[in-house]
């Protein structure tokens, strides 16, 4: 049983929420530090020989047109978050399809390969009671076959979503759906394939939980950030939850990986959705 990788390619600053404190007319003087982090992500893949889907940002792609080059090179999937890492229930639908349509054009124009896969800036298809649904009509409307946006967790997502992988049905036909791992606890579900929980949990948890939803014949869904693998990553005065979803205990980030690439078996997105 094949799992899936996936890779959100975004620099340190594109947090979401910190307006006040990085607002976006600065990210054009800040650091890019995209391409080492990409570097060692790559090379993490290709000692083990696996295959990720990326989930490049826009505004990346084209400030550090070589990240495209470097991941399309290597044979991996290039799908899009977006191009300027905003909410989704925060845009109307004419924002969201030009923001979606802006980095969909620049990633095919770059790669000469078709988008196939969305994820939103985090999780943000739908929040609370805040429903942006309307975003997988535009995402069928427009030749998406898949999305990885909606998490069944509680802050950022919705508690009850499904947890494995599951197939909307849309005004333009259906999309496929691939929640990122979680785990349930009192607190409800706890995110555990990606960011602080990949980071945090006893790895026996995660190993576990992938192992229960290849037992129910569905991949794990693991994510990262190259700069989850920058152990000098620049720190900004976040607000103490910000800080410890991005920094805390960040140097686990590259052991848990090698951890899962040593016991599981893992590849895109598209080649679990054409099998
Ligand atoms: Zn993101």
């Amino acid at each position: 049983m094949k799992n899936i990788l996936t890779v959100d390619v975004e620099d340190w600053y594109h947090i979401c929420d910190i307006e006040h404190i990085l607002p976006r007319s600065l990210w054009d003087r800040c650091e890019s530090r995209i391409l080492p982090n990409l570097e060692k992500i790559l090379t993490l893949l290709s000692r083990f020989n696996v295959r990720a889907t990326f989930f490049v940002l826009g505004y990346v792609a084209e400030r550090t047109p070589e990240a495209v080059r470097m991941i399309h090179g290597e044979g991996h999937e290039i799908a899009s978050h977006g191009y300027g890492h905003l909410q989704v229930y925060k845009q109307t639908e004419e924002e969201f399809l030009k923001d979606l349509l802006r980095s969909k054009s620049l990633l095919e124009e770059m790669t000469g390969e078709r988008v196939i896969g969305y994820r939103a800036p985090e999780w943000s298809i739908c929040k609370g009671r805040r429903d942006s649904y309307w975003a997988l009509d535009l995402l069928a409307q427009n030749g998406f076959l898949y999305d990885s946006s909606i998490a069944p967790l509680r802050f950022i997502g919705i508690p009850d979503a499904p947890t494995l992988p599951y197939t909307v049905s849309t005004s333009y036909g259906p999309i496929r759906e691939y929640p990122p791992l979680v785990i349930p606890s009192y607190l409800g579900n706890l995110p555990i394939g990606g960011g602080w929980g990949l980071r945090i949990f006893p790895y026996w948890c995660l190993h576990r939980k992938i192992l229960q939803h290849n037992s129910q014949g569905s991949p794990g869904v693991i994510f990262c950030h190259p700069s989850d693998f920058d152990s000098d990553i620049p720190r900004i005065p976040l607000p103490w939850i910000k800080r410890f979803v991005c920094y805390g205990k960040i140097r686990t980030t590259e052991e848990r990986m090698i951890r899962l690439l040593n016991d599981f078996e893992f590849t895109t997105v598209k080649e679990v959705l054409f099998g």
